[in-house]
C-alpha cells in the first residue's frame, strides 16, 4: 500500500497530459499503467498506416507543440515518438504493470480511497 495524493490511472494520451501538467506545478503525483508501456493503444493496437483524423493543432498535449515540420495529420510513429519525448521532457515515470482495482469517493473528506496492484 502506497500514501499517494493524486493517482493518475493510465498512460495514455490523457494520463501523460495531466502527468506534465502536475509536474508544471510541482504538485506529486503517481502514474500506474497496467500495461508494459505507456500509449498502449497507439504503440500496440493501432495499424501502422493510421494518422489522425483530426489536424496536429487538435491533437498537441498541453505544454508540448509538434515539430514545426510536422505534417497536418500526424503519422502513428510520430505520434508514439510526440509521447515519448512528453514522457521524457517531463519525467514521467509511469509504474507499469500496475492496474486500478477501486476506487471510491468519501464526500464527507473529500478524498477518494484506490485500490491498485
Ligand atoms: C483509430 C483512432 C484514431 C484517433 N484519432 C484521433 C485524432 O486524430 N485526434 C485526437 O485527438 N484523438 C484521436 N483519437 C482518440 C484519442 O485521442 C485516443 O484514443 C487517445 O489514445 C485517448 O487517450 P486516453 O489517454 O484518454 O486513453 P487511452 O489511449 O485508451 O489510454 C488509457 C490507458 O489507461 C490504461 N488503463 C486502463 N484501465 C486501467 C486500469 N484500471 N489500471 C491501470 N491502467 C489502466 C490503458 O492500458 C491505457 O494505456 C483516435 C483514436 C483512435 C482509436
Amino acid at each position: 500500500m502506497e500514501n499517494v495524493v493524486v493517482l493518475i490511472v493510465g498512460a495514455g494520451p490523457a494520463g501523460l497530459a495531466t502527468a506534465a501538467c502536475l509536474s508544471q506545478f510541482s504538485i506529486p503525483y503517481l502514474i500506474v499503467e497496467r500495461e508494459s508501456c505507456s500509449a498502449s493503444l497507439w504503440r500496440s493496437r493501432a495499424y501502422d498506416r493510421l494518422n489522425m483524423h483530426l489536424a496536429k493543432e487538435f491533437c498537441e498535449l498541453p505544454h508540448m507543440s509538434y515539430p514545426l515540420n510536422a505534417p497536418t495529420y500526424i503519422p502513428k510513429t510520430l505520434f508514439v515518438k510526440y509521447l515519448d519525448d512528453c514522457v521524457e521532457r517531463f519525467n514521467i515515470q509511469p509504474k507499469y504493470l500496475t492496474s486500478l482495482e477501486s476506487s471510491t469517493f468519501d464526500n464527507g473528506e473529500n478524498v477518494g480511497p484506490s485500490r491498485f496492484m
